[in-house]
């Protein structure tokens, strides 16, 4: 089956094959949306604006479309940056900058990535929704070369003080909030016969 995958970020949709071929879901084949795909994402959460993602892919398409929207939510800022991450500074670099420099006062550097997906069908109808999770910690200074964002500067709980961007691939699709989401959509595409 065809899924469009609502993103212009070939990063995730690189990560999302990579997740649903190590489930065993080489059968679906994930296409982007068409150039100039560019919804406004106006909602006011995860779960809205991965809605927004879905439904117009699905338009442009007329496929069956699965939308992300995630985010950093860190828990002495109340959850922020959250869906602003993508927007909290011009670069990735002056991203991570910001945020290390508005944790200076803050012992309590309790992170988490969050990921909400939803799947439309042919017309639009929600078919499912769901998000991941993954725990962590902001780092005081950045290591690591992959993957990207905040990756550099997010502690994974468990993995012994590496950053995300220190796991390789592999390792993060593992633990990641994607492919703790994507896991659960594809569960459902399987037990649905799609
Ligand atoms: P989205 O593309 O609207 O979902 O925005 C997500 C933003 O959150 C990205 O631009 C990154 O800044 C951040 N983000 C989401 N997932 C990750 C990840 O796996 N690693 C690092 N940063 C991420």
């Amino acid at each position: 089956m065809k899924i469009v995958f609502a993103t212009s970020n070939p990063h995730k949709l690189k990560e999302l094959k990579e997740i649903a071929n190590s489930f065993g879901a080489e059968n679906i084949e994930f296409v982007l949306p068409p150039d100039g795909f560019d919804p406004v994402e106006d909602g006011e959460t995860f779960e809205a604006n991965s809605l927004i993602k879905a439904k117009e892919a699905n338009r442009l398409t007329g496929l069956p479309a699965l939308a992300d929207d995630s985010g950093l939510c860190v828990e002495a800022l109340n959850g922020a940056p959250g869906i602003h991450s993508a927007r909290y500074a011009d670069t990735p670099q002056a991203r991570i900058d910001k945020l290390l420099n508005v944790l200076k006062p803050y012992d309590n550097r309790k992170a988490k990535f969050v990921c909400y997906m939803t799947l439309v069908g042919e017309n639009g109808e929600i078919l499912f929704k769901d998000k991941g999770e993954c725990l962590g910690s902001i780092s005081k200074t950045q290591a690591g070369v992959n993957g990207f964002g905040y990756d550099p500067i997010f502690l994974v709980d468990g993995k012994n003080g590496l950053t995300m961007a220190e796991l390789s691939e592999e390792e993060k699709n593992l633990i990641s909030h994607r492919g703790n989401a994507l896991r659960k959509v594809l569960e459902f595409i399987k037990n649905n016969k799609r």
